[in-house]
């Protein structure tokens, strides 16, 4: 059986300015580099379960426009269904970054696109509730991931939502959800508090399931009436960890939506993530199904 996932997510194109050090308001500096590269935490995890094997379908807006069509070929290119991810009036997303010679960035991100994606487009042709996963980010209209979530849990598709960026998560929201999965510093931000496993454990009175990830550490699983165990990643040298989290989502889900068991899955994710950090790149660096099955053999 090919396993079904939905991802409801957010298509951007990141403009990535490179400059020895950022312009103070006001300023104009000389950068050393630029690029152009496809992003979006919905796309990434897309693109991250296509490449590892799951059958997937997107629901999400770009604009009618060059980058609009370029976010549409990656992704068909990767084997993920663009079928319900609409053509909007609205330009499609940017994440507008500036990177400094100490690696340091900022970032502005206009939705664009993103930002007509409502709970109206969950309902596009029952694609939500014919998956067995569906994968949330918080980078779309909030009314959309609880739209999403809450059809999904109807019909007993599992609801995995990673919370970034960070920003406050409605009840009706987590009342759906049914694996959260944070880095170090999303966890920290919902629950106040800074000890993972401490964070963890109180994170469990929201959601039934959680995983931590915890960079080159790996990840820490907890889940309600279970002691919370750790999964090591593998060594690696990371050269790159940009979406090196959507890597690790997006191949969970395709793991779990296989039925693998949980700590299988986990090791699966872990060891596709630690491919991808070895590699510049976001969607570029993510791996493919033999990949990982050879780098686990
Ligand atoms: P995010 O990319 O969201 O900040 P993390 O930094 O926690 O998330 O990384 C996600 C996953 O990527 C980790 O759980 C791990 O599997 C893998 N990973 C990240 N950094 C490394 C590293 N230096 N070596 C090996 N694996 C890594």
């Amino acid at each position: 059986m090919t396993p079904g996932i939905c991802v409801l997510g957010s298509c951007n194109m990141d403009l990535v300015a490179f400059a020895e050090r950022a312009p103070s308001l006001g300023e104009t500096v000389m950068g050393t580099r630029f690029l152009t590269v496809p992003g979006g935490k919905g796309s990434n995890q897309a693109i991250a379960a296509a490449r590892a094997g799951g059958a997937v379908r997107m629901i999400g807006a770009v604009g009618g426009d060059d980058f609009g069509r370029a976010l549409r070929g990656v992704l068909r290119g990767a084997g993920v269904d663009d079928a319900a991810l609409r053509e909007t009036m609205e330009p499609t997303g940017i994440a507008h970054i500036v990177v400094d010679g100490g690696g340091g960035n900022s970032i502005i991100v206009i939705a664009g696109a993103n930002g007509t994606v409502n709970s109206l487009s969950v309902h596009d042709e029952g694609i939500v509730t014919s998956s067995s996963v569906l994968l949330l980010q918080l980078e779309l209209p909030i009314e959309a991931a609880i739209a999403g979530a809450a059809a999904a849990h109807r019909a007993g598709v599992r609801v995995i939502l990673t919370p970034a960026p960070s920003r406050p998560i409605p009840d009706a929201l987590f009342a759906n959800v049914d694996l959260l999965a944070p880095n170090q510093h999303e966890l920290a931000d919902i629950t106040g508090i800074r000890d993972p496993k401490a964070a963890l454990v109180s994170l469990l009175e929201k959601v039934p399931a959680a995983v931590v990830t915890l960079g080159s550490e790996g990840c820490l699983y907890g889940a309600r009436g279970l002691p919370p165990f750790h999964v090591p990643a593998p060594k690696v040298d990371a050269v790159d960890t940009t979406a090196a989290g959507d890597t690790f989502v997006g191949v969970l889900a395709v793991a779990l939506a296989e039925g693998r068991e949980i700590v299988e899955a986990l090791h699966r994710a872990n060891a596709a993530a630690a491919l991808s950090v070895q590699r510049a790149g976001a969607s570029s660096s993510m791996p493919a199904r033999d990949e990982i099955d050879a780098f686990l053999s």
